[in-house]
């Protein structure tokens, strides 16, 4: 094992907290986007077993008020401070609004399980502040513990807290290793559904445009989740999560391209058994898994016809044709500040993609031209992780800007 990786048995082990017949208390921080409502969908589906004490959004101040009347909080956290007196003439009357990231955090604080379902980098307060207090963290933001992962983990190994990825493909993970002891782990085989493009050359990704890159085969997801799928950076930023969760090596890490996108991941073991999961792609099993552990929820969401379901397909990923991936998989090796230069430079390439200012193509191009600064050593603070993040946008931010990208 290496730097800030543990074992999987202390979040493997018996859960400290709900479960024992109560109901569990839940915090949804994001809770207005993609994976945040499908949560909500979760938890009004098994009301004897959830009791939902916090929604928290950055901006979404009407989709957040209308949740607050189905959930009845105690309290709601609106990120962008300025909301919150709109935020309060909205929701039922009693209810406590909270504001800004201190909001947020406190939150993230007061539930026994707190889904992150914030996007992107600005999710780290929510994992330190539920880390912090001791709390079950139900992790659908890789991006913050990837970019955070020196300073995250550390907090992680002293708190007590937990953590339960949301990610499916992680998710997957988690249950497979419930098979075998961590010393008995011989790989960790991660699917991918190789997003839109699959099977393209790099000529014929060329020109892709912004709509083709938003048009996901299997999974409905946020549009910066959606284009990194399309070029494969979500795989890339995986095998980084799934190192820092497990604590397994990036030699026994693999990925494979699965199109159907219904093995989640596998786990092969050391007498060469390999345990997968199986299920029909759909979030709220991954949610409802983090949100119930240990318990599994009485409610199939999303099984699999076996009759309907026909082949499963494995290949190996194209790195000419997605080169994000194995940007990632060395930033990820070299570990340090570069997972969060990486993460950092590909938001704002695909920022850069979404307003047009910015070809498909040139997104792994500014990633590897941004890398390519980054500054040695580790963070050791939260201050240090968020000024690593803000030096590499403005590095990615100035390569964007200075380049001329021809269309
Ligand atoms: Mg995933």
């Amino acid at each position: 094992m290496d730097r800030g990786a543990q074992p999987t048995a202390p979040d493997l082990a018996v859960m400290q907290s709900g479960g024992a017949g109560g109901e569990t208390t839940v915090a949804l921080l994001g809770s207005t986007g993609s994976i945040g409502s499908q949560a909500v969908d979760v938890v009004r589906a098994h009301p004897d077993q959830f009791r939902v004490v916090g929604l928290g959004a950055q901006r979404s101040i009407d989709r957040l008020a209308e949740q607050a009347f189905l959930l009845r909080p105690e309290a709601v956290a609106i990120g962008d401070d300025t909301l919150a007196g709109a935020l309060a003439a909205r929701v039922p009357a009693g209810t406590e609004v909270l504001a800004g990231v201190d909001g947020l955090r406190e939150l993230a604080s007061r539930a026994e399980v707190v889904l992150n379902a914030v996007v992107g980098f600005a999710g780290l307060p929510v994992t330190l502040a539920a880390l912090h207090a001791g709390r079950r963290l139900a992790l659908a933001n890789k991006q913050s513990f990837i970019a955070g992962a020196p300073v995250v983990q550390a907090v992680r190994n002293a708190s007590g807290g937990s953590i339960v990825p949301v990610d499916s493909e992680h998710c997957a993970l988690h249950q497979c290793l419930r098979a075998g002891a961590f010393g008995e782990v011989g790989r960790l085989v991660l699917t991918a559904s190789g997003g839109p493009f699959r099977g393209r050359t790099p000529a014929e990704l060329h020109a892709v445009g912004v709509d083709e890159a938003l048009a996901h085969p299997t999974w409905q997801m946020g549009p910066q989740n959606t284009v990194d799928s399309s070029t494969l950076m979500n795989k890339g930023l995986e095998v980084i999560e799934a190192h820092e969760l497990f604590g397994i090596d990036y030699d026994a890490i693999e990925v494979v391209v699965h199109p159907q996108s219904v093995v989640h991941s596998m786990v092969e073991f050391c007498d060469g058994s390999t345990v997968a999961q199986l299920s029909m792609p759909d979030m709220r099993l991954p949610i409802g898994y983090a949100l119930g552990y240990p318990e599994r929820l009485p409610h199939p969401f999303g099984a699999i016809d076996w009759t309907a379901l026909g082949r499963l397909d494995f290949e190996p990923p194209d790195r000419d044709a997605f080169r994000c991936l194995a940007l990632a998989e060395a930033a990820g090796r070299a570990g340090g500040h570069a997972p969060a230069w990486l993460n950092a430079a590909n938001e704002v390439a695909v920022d850069a993609f979404l307003d047009k200012r910015l070809p498909w193509r040139a997104i792994a191009e500014v990633v590897e031209a941004t890398l390519a600064q980054c500054e040695a050593g580790s963070p050791v603070s939260v201050e240090e992780v968020v000024a690593s993040d803000r030096r590499a946008r403005s590095v990615a931010g100035a390569i964007v800007d200075d380049r001329e990208w021809a269309a």
